[in-house]
C-alpha cells in the first residue's frame, strides 16, 4: 500500500454499517436510498414511534424498508427488537427464527425515542439470561441517564456502574457498546478478555470532531448527537482504535436523521445524517491517521466476524475518490429539509452518486 498522500481512489466491497436509523413513513426514501448506495448490510434501530418491540412491528418495518431499495441493489436490514417491557423471555427464544438480528437497550431517556426504555437493569436479567443462552447479541446505548450525572461523564459512568458488573454476570453474552466516545470506552475495550464477545462501533463525527466543533463560535445543532462529542482526547483515543486493526472496533455510523427545523430548535434533537456520504467522512478520518489501509477491514469485515454472517459475494463495489468537494447545504427529506452533517464544508474525498 503506497502512502496515503498518493492513493487517489479506494476500491472497496460495499460496507457494513452495524448502526443505523432509518426512521419511518416517507423518510424511508431519502435514508434508505442514501445508505443502500454504500452499504450492503445495516443493522437498522427499532426506535420508531412506537417502538419496535414485537415480531409484527418488526416484519413490517423490514417490508418498508424493502419497498424503498433503489432498484438494482441489494440491501440487507438486518433488524432489532427494542428492549421494553414488552420484551419477555418468550420473545428471546423466537427471535433468531422470526428473523430478529438483535436486540437493542437504551436506558430510560437515553436519546430520541427512549422514553420506553427500561431503567432498572436488575429487571432486564431474566431476558440477558436468555438472550446469552440462545446466542441474541445485546446492543446497548451506554449511557447512565440519571439527572445527576454530567453528560460527558455519562458514558464512562455506565461503563463502570453497569457494563462492568452486566459482562461479569454474563460471560457468554454477546455485547456491542454502540456508538463509543471516550478514551474510557477504548480502554475498558482493550481490558476485556479476548473470549468475551464484546465489540464496540465508532461513528464518523466522533472520529472526526471534538465538542469544540459544536460548541465554539457559536451552538452548532447540527453537530449534536448523543452521546454528545467529547474532547480532543478522546476523538484521539476513538481514531487510533479505529485505525489500530484490532477487530474489536467497527463501523456503525449512528445516522440519524431529524428534519432541519426539529434540529434548529431552542430544543433540538440529537442526531448526526451521515448517511448521505459516510464513506468519504470515514476516509477523511483514516486518512488524518495515515491509516486508509485499514479502512477495509474496519467497514467490511470486522463487524461481519463479529457477529458471524458472511463477507462473501459481493456484487458491487465501492469507489471512494481522493476529490476535493462539498457537502450539500440541506437535502430534500420527505416534505422538508435535512442537513447532512458537516454540511457546506470540504471533504477530501467522495463516492460517486448516483
Ligand atoms: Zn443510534
Amino acid at each position: 500500500m503506497p502512502p496515503n498522500q498518493q492513493i487517489t481512489e479506494l476500491t472497496l466491497p460495499l460496507f457494513d454499517d452495524f448502526h443505523l436509523h432509518l426512521r419511518a413513513g416517507n423518510a424511508l426514501k431519502r435514508t434508505v436510498s442514501d445508505a443502500s448506495f454504500w452499504a450492503r448490510r445495516a443493522i437498522v434501530m427499532p426506535n420508531l414511534q412506537p417502538p419496535v418491540d414485537n415480531f409484527d412491528l418488526a416484519d413490517n418495518y423490514r417490508a418498508d424498508i424493502i419497498k424503498n431499495i433503489p432498484a438494482g441493489r441489494n440491501f440487507e436490514a438486518l433488524m432489532t427488537l427494542y428492549l421494553s417491557e414488552n420484551i419477555k423471555t418468550d420473545t428471546v427464544k423466537q427471535a433468531k427464527e422470526r428473523g430478529i438480528f438483535a436486540i437493542k437497550w437504551y436506558p430510560k431517556g437515553a436519546t430520541t425515542n427512549s422514553e420506553q426504555g427500561i431503567s432498572s437493569v436488575q429487571a432486564c436479567y431474566p431476558i440477558f439470561a436468555e438472550m446469552e443462552k440462545r446466542g441474541v447479541p445485546l446492543l446497548i446505548h451506554g449511557e447512565v441517564t440519571d439527572t445527576d450525572i454530567d453528560i460527558f461523564e455519562r458514558e464512562a459512568v455506565f461503563i463502570d456502574r453497569v457494563l462492568i458488573p452486566l459482562r461479569r454476570d454474563f460471560p457468554a453474552l454477546q455485547i456491542t457498546l454502540e456508538h463509543i466516545t471516550t478514551a474510557r470506552a477504548v480502554e475498558y475495550l482493550l481490558s476485556i478478555p479476548e473470549a468475551e464477545k464484546t465489540a464496540a462501533t465508532i461513528t464518523p463525527q466522533h472520529l472526526l470532531f471534538n465538542r469544540n466543533q459544536l460548541l465554539v463560535g457559536g451552538i452548532k445543532p447540527h453537530f449534536y448527537c448523543l452521546p454528545i462529542l467529547k474532547c480532543e482526547t478522546d476523538r484521539k483515543a476513538l481514531l487510533q482504535a479505529a485505525t489500530s486493526g484490532n477487530p474489536r472496533f467497527f463501523l456503525g455510523t449512528d445516522s440519524a436523521p431529524h428534519a432541519q427545523h426539529k434540529k434548529e430548535n431552542s430544543c433540538g434533537c440529537a442526531g448526526c445524517y451521515s448517511a448521505w456520504n459516510a464513506p468519504a467522512l470515514y476516509a477523511q478520518a483514516f486518512e488524518e491517521a495515515g491509516a486508509l489501509d485499514k479502512l477495509e477491514n474496519f467497514a467490511c469485515k470486522f463487524g461481519a466476524d463479529f457477529y458471524d454472517i458472511a463477507t462473501e459475494n459481493y456484487e458491487r463495489v465501492l469507489k471512494i475518490s481522493r476529490e476535493e468537494n462539498t457537502i450539500p447545504a440541506n437535502l430534500d427529506y420527505a416534505e422538508d429539509k435535512l442537513i447532512p452533517l458537516f454540511a457546506e464544508n470540504k471533504l477530501n474525498w467522495q463516492i460517486k452518486k448516483n
